[in-house]
């Protein structure tokens, strides 16, 4: 029998929104002021493989105008990042793309060679989102058309797997799990490294109270920028905790206001951390 595979895992943050509300992402804290919001996305090897969980975004053309309007002022390509890896663009194998929030897959044109994995749902609801009457717009206030042009052409070159639920072992010792609630065809993934699973939480989670509680009490606390229902958020809220067994250790939150401060920092590029989660 040979031995399970298992992964080495960086964190890369590649911005920070100034002065965010913390009202505005995590229910029942109105009191709670305001927060400086990191953004980050994941890289993972083995095996040869190169895999991006979440890309960031490029602050180029409606990416730029996004960062503007949702004050993200301090911002590092994510290609500079994974060049301080020695990760050259067409380096990467395949993304996992926790969903389509502009921050999360803004940069997937610039990966010519990579294969995308996304749920169906959340690719094909936010086309059906795009194309209701403008009332709508809220739905899709985080959405940057470009990245699903970007999504569209990557699907006429074949390079686009689109998921429909969990799927063990997408890639070796590499997990896609089914999240919705944040958005309707979130996903997060569970890597197996050398110190167990790690789980990337693509926005399913904002902040460790949504899974310790306000008072650690374990009483799970919803998100308060989502549009699928509080049910559904708890639902994949109970599915991390699983999947972490209550170490929060585990998992990486992608917008770690704590900015991931137990992990050891492998590099930091003008001010921004690469960080080793495993
Ligand atoms: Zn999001």
């Amino acid at each position: 029998m040979t031995a399970a595979p298992t992964w080495e895992v960086f964190v890369l943050e590649y911005a920070r929104a100034k002065d965010q509300p913390v009202d505005s992402l995590i229910n029942g804290t109105h009191d709670d002021g305001l927060m400086d919001t990191p953004f980050a996305f994941v890289f993972a090897r083995s095996g040869g493989r190169n895999v991006l969980v979440d890309t960031g975004f490029m602050r180029e053309g409606i990416g730029a105008e996004m960062s503007e309007r949702f004050n993200v002022p301090e911002w590092i390509s994510p290609l500079r990042l994974l060049a301080e890896l020695g990760v050259a663009p067409e380096d990467v194998t395949d993304i996992v793309l926790s969903h389509a929030h502009f921050d999360h897959m803004g940069s997937i044109h610039k990966f010519p060679r990579a294969r995308l994995y996304i749920q169906k749902s959340e690719l094909l609801s936010w086309h059906e989102a795009m194309a209701l009457p403008r009332q709508f717009g809220y739905l899709t206030a985080i959405i940057n058309p470009d990245d699903l042009r970007s999504m569209f052409d990557a699907s006429v070159e074949h390079r686009v797997t689109l998921l429909d639920g969990d799927r063990d072992n997408l890639l070796p010792g590499l997990h896609a799990r089914f999240g919705p609630g944040h958005t309707i065809g979130q996903q997060f993934v569970v890597l197996e490294t050398a110190r167990g699973n790690v789980v990337v939480s693509g926005d399913c989670v904002y902040g460790a109270r949504n899974l310790t509680g306000h008072s650690h009490d374990g009483v799970y606390v919803p998100l308060n920028n989502a549009i699928g229902s509080v049910w559904d958020q708890l639902r994949t809220m109970d599915r991390i905790n699983d999947a972490i067994q209550g170490d929060l250790g585990r998992l990486i939150i992608l917008h770690d206001v704590e900015r991931w401060k137990d992990m050891p920092v492998q590099a930091e590029v003008e001010g921004f951390k690469i960080v080793r989660a495993a």
